[in-house]
């Protein structure tokens, strides 16, 4: 349920609000706009479907909520989320654009990729240091000494870091290198994770999961704002479909449902959306045409002899025309790279 506070409500009736969903044992989650505050009921189902507070003072209306996620609906919170990172916005009227490899390879080659994204214009160094590779022979990543030169190399260059993490027990160590916590596709539903970066104090990348609707990416978005940490960002980074021309099928639809139905930013990855260098261009040109926060891609200086997914990283030259051309569409969608 919303309460829709009156725009003449008196802090002390909203106060009055508060307590009563609290003697009942209910949370009261504030979004404090400009004319209104609205007032997210969280808590047990039977207490809120028999609750009357439209007898209240200052009360304008009650509104029941059928989705079962509710901290991460436009409902709950009308305007969107602007998610801070050190100097750098995420939402706001901003298009951040984070590039970097796949993997981290070596301090050479994230150093030299680093340099190169910075001078096109990107704001963050995205690499992985633990790789959820499909077969166990595959590159699995430099682990922690992959996180440190990442980190160094995004120090040397003015960058934040995203990176993604594969296993719960090594957050308190991403906490220490990374800005952005990454949750890869296959991990979407991993309840586990999910509750445990709920109690993090870093922003988190959502990646949505191989096969899942918008509903259950939502809902996994909920486990992690319920848990107490409300910096979370959507990655779109292409869904199963019958097709097998491309490695996914980008869902650009997506951004436009999620803008809709959350108040979360959503960062779109044309990299694995298509997995074909030669679509990431388009492909990103058109997310931002359809009202993405950001861009999530992969450069490697060299692809041809990249450890992991060379055929979708772009070489730096060709990701600093793409940044040209989406200087000029973010104009025409009021942002600024
Ligand atoms: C990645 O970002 O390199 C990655 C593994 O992405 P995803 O989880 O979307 O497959
Ligand atoms: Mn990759």
């Amino acid at each position: 349920m919303i309460i829709v506070m009156k725009p003449t409500a008196t802090k002390d009736n909203l106060a009055n609000v508060v307590k009563k969903l609290e003697t009942l044992g209910l949370r009261a989650h504030l979004s404090e706009g400009e004319e209104v505050t609205i007032v997210g009921v969280i808590g047990d189902k039977k207490t809120i479907a028999n609750l009357e507070m439209n007898m209240m003072d200052g009360v304008e209306k009650t509104v029941r909520i059928t989705e079962k996620y509710k901290m991460v609906s436009r409902n709950f919170h009308p305007q969107n989320t602007i998610i801070k990172v050190g100097d750098v916005e995420i939402g706001g009227d901003e298009l951040v654009v984070m590039a970097g490899p796949c993997s981290v390879e070596s301090l050479e080659q994230i150093r030299e990729t680093a340099k190169a994204v910075k001078d096109a214009g990107a704001k963050f160094l995205r690499g992985g240091a633990y790789k959820p590779r499909t077969s166990p022979y595959d590159f699995q990543g430099m682990g922690e000494e992959g996180l440190k030169i990442m980190r160094q190399a995004a120090d040397e260059n003015g960058l934040k870091v995203i990176t993604e993490v594969v296993d719960r027990e090594d957050i308190p160590m991403f906490e220490e290198y990374t800005d952005v916590i990454q949750v890869g596709a296959r991990n979407m539903q991993n309840f586990q994770m999910l509750k445990a970066l709920g109690k993090s104090n870093k922003p988190v990348l959502l990646k949505r999961g191989l096969s899942a609707t918008i509903s259950e990416w939502l809902n996994a978005a909920e486990y992690i704002m319920s848990g107490g940490n409300e910096q979370v960002m959507f990655c779109e980074r292409g869904i199963r479909t019958f097709e097998t021309f491309t490695r996914n099928t980008l869902d650009l639809s997506a951004i436009a449902a999620i803008k809709e139905l959350s108040h979360l930013p959503i960062i779109a990855d044309p990299s694995h959306g298509t997995g074909r260098w030669q679509m990431v261009q388009p492909m990103a040109r058109a997310a931002v045409a359809a009202g993405c926060d950001g861009l999530i891609i992969e450069v490697h200086p060299n692809p041809e002899v990249a450890l992991s997914d060379g055929d979708q990283s772009l070489k730096p030259k060709n990701f600093a025309k793409l940044m040209k051309d989406l200087d000029a569409i973010a104009k025409i969608m009021g942002r600024k790279i």
